[in-house]
């Protein structure tokens, strides 16, 4: 019996998590008739984490799914629009052009029955004379390296020419939210939470503040970060960690003004730069980039990432103002505990290098919406849940694993552990000698849970050079000829077509978000 609706609805924690909390639970189940009341308290004392600004292209659905206008979350964000990203250093680590590829967030398609990823493989197969990956399956590695907009100001709000993601500033994405849910009538109290209190059956009863105040609720959603307060709290403390996979637990963060008159300045996608004991975000937003160097402790102290991430700018460290951080690499084995649920970074946390952060609280408040819980919840309900989310983690954990483990570089400690010690697990190591033998299709995931598809992981493993056999068992039936003539009547497609697609910049300014 999932027993009587909830009442009070409280969340804990102002950053993205809790806003969007705020937003999703809200405009879904609130609307247009309010039937329980949403208080988020958030603490004046601790900051939010500030940092997270690319998204998967599926924030999209999210942003319409909460109500909320395009046009208005990109102005008042500062966003631009992200194709994809762009890896630079990652297989050989010596600086050389051709060591970079690009993962795109189109799905390539398929051609007279045949998916345009075998047509490639095959040609590499049978002949070797492919071409790189990347832009050869799908026109957007082109439209992007290109500075062209996925979109154009004529389209339809949150559809495009492409699959696009953002680039946003978090702190204006939080704002943004934050008056979104209270203009909708959520409550929002700035309070320090100091004690949780709970009933003979351990669920939460109440909170009490620093101020005296309390505030009792019979649901609560944890986004106090990666403190994750309620549920340390409530005893929900089994974490699973994946630091011996994700090396990373660190990053050092800046900001630097960029020319944003120039039309090469806003660039349409992240670009992730491997360094030696980790790698560099880079990205743009309308006024300003963000740049960040995600890195493990392990193998680099904090000033010496500081002096990576300062030459990367060039700038001197004393010129640049950084700010450092760490993180909990893994997930809560329980994200759904009696009638408390954790959201956002309390958890738990991927390094970013695919920009999934804000993508795991959309999933969390879709699944949560799925599984919507009453005033108590049945287990096989909350197990349910619970698997779904661990599921969504450790598929993410092993795609990111992935993007290291092909590396060919051993020029520093970091990427020889990657090369040589860090294994992946028995799904991601069964998957990879499958795709020695036949390129990654949908059914190589069937009936699980995955954020990236067999596509995402034919980028990354072709952009790495990944090894497969010799012949492919597609190249028994479709000859080498028909799978070059179609990949070349594509390419001359695209370089046609490239001209047609409007400049990223243009259509910043078009759309109202960059002075011209
Ligand atoms: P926080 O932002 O930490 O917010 C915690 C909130 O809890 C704050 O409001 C705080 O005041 C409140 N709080 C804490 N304690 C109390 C208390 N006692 N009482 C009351 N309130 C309290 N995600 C992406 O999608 N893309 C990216 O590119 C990306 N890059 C990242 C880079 C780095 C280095 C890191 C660390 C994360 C990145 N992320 C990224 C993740 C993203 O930043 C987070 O998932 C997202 O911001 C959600 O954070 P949060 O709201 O869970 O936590």
């Amino acid at each position: 019996m999932a027993g009587q609706p909830i009442k009070q609805l409280i969340i804990v924690g102002g950053g993205s998590a809790g806003w969007m909390s705020a937003c999703y639970l809200d405009r879904v189940f609130n609307h247009p008739k309010r039937t329980f009341n949403i208080t988020l308290v958030e603490s004046a004392d601790v900051g939010t984490i500030g940092v997270g600004e690319a998204t998967v292209h599926s924030l999209r659905f999210f942003l319409a799914s909460i109500g909320v206008a395009e046009a208005e979350v990109i102005k008042k964000t500062n966003a631009t629009l992200k194709h994809g990203i762009s890896f630079r250093n990652w297989v050989h680590g010596k600086g050389e052009k051709s060591d970079q590829y690009f993962h795109a967030f189109e799905q390539p398609k398929y051609n007279d029955g045949v998916s345009v990823i075998a047509h490639w493989a095959n040609v590499k197969s049978q002949n070797g004379n492919c071409g790189k990956f990347d832009r050869s399956v799908s026109p957007q590695t082109q439209i992007a390296l290109d500075n062209r907009s996925p979109r154009s100001e004529k389209h339809k709000e949150y559809t495009g020419f492409f699959p696009y993601g953002y680039h946003v500033d978090a702190l204006l994405l939080g704002r943004y939210l934050r008056d979104v849910a209270t203009e909708r009538g959520v409550k929002r109290i700035e309070g320090h939470v100091a004690e949780v209190v709970l009933n003979d059956r351990g669920e939460i009863s109440k909170l009490s503040l620093t101020s005296g105040d309390a505030i009792a609720g019979d649901f609560f959603i944890d986004c106090t970060g990666f403190a994750s307060l309620l549920m340390e709290k409530m005893g929900n403390t089994d974490f699973i960690d994946y630091s011996e996979s994700l090396l990373c637990d660190r990053a050092v963060a800046c900001q630097i003004k960029h020319d944003s008159k120039s039309s090469s300045a806003i660039r349409p996608y992240t670009t992730a730069t491997a360094q030696g004991a980790g790698w560099i975000w880079d990205i743009d937003l309308v006024n300003r980039s963000g740049k960040g160097y995600v890195y493990s402790s392990d193998f680099c102290s904090a000033d010496q990432a500081h002096a990576t991430l300062a030459d990367y700018v060039n700038q001197s460290p004393e010129e640049l103002t950084v700010k450092h951080l760490k993180m909990r690499v893994g997930r809560r084995k329980f994200p759904w505990h009696k009638n408390c649920v954790s959201v956002g970074l309390s958890s738990g946390f991927i390094e970013p290098l695919e920009s999934t952060g804000l993508y795991f609280i959309d999933m969390a408040l879709r699944f949560l919406g799925e599984y919507i819980p009453g005033s108590s919840t049945p287990d096989v309900v909350v197990d349910k849940y619970n698997d779904a989310i661990g599921q969504l983690f450790d598929q993410t954990r092993d795609f990111i694993v992935l993007h290291y483990i092909l590396t060919r570089r051993e020029d520093t400690a970091f990427w020889k552990a990657y090369k040589h010690h860090v294994k992946p697990s028995d799904a991601l190591a069964a998957n990879m000698e499958l795709w020695r033998q036949k390129v990654p299709t949908p059914a190589d995931f069937a009936g699980q849970i995955t954020l990236f598809s067999s596509a995402n992981y034919a980028y990354i493993l072709y952009g790495m050079e990944f090894e497969q056999q010799a012949s492919l068992n597609t190249g028994l039936y479709v000859s080498a000829g028909r799978s070059k003539t179609f990949l070349k009547r594509l390419n001359s497609e695209i370089k046609c077509a490239i001209n047609t697609f409007p400049l990223h910049c243009d259509y910043l300014r078009k759309s109202g978000s960059r002075r011209s």
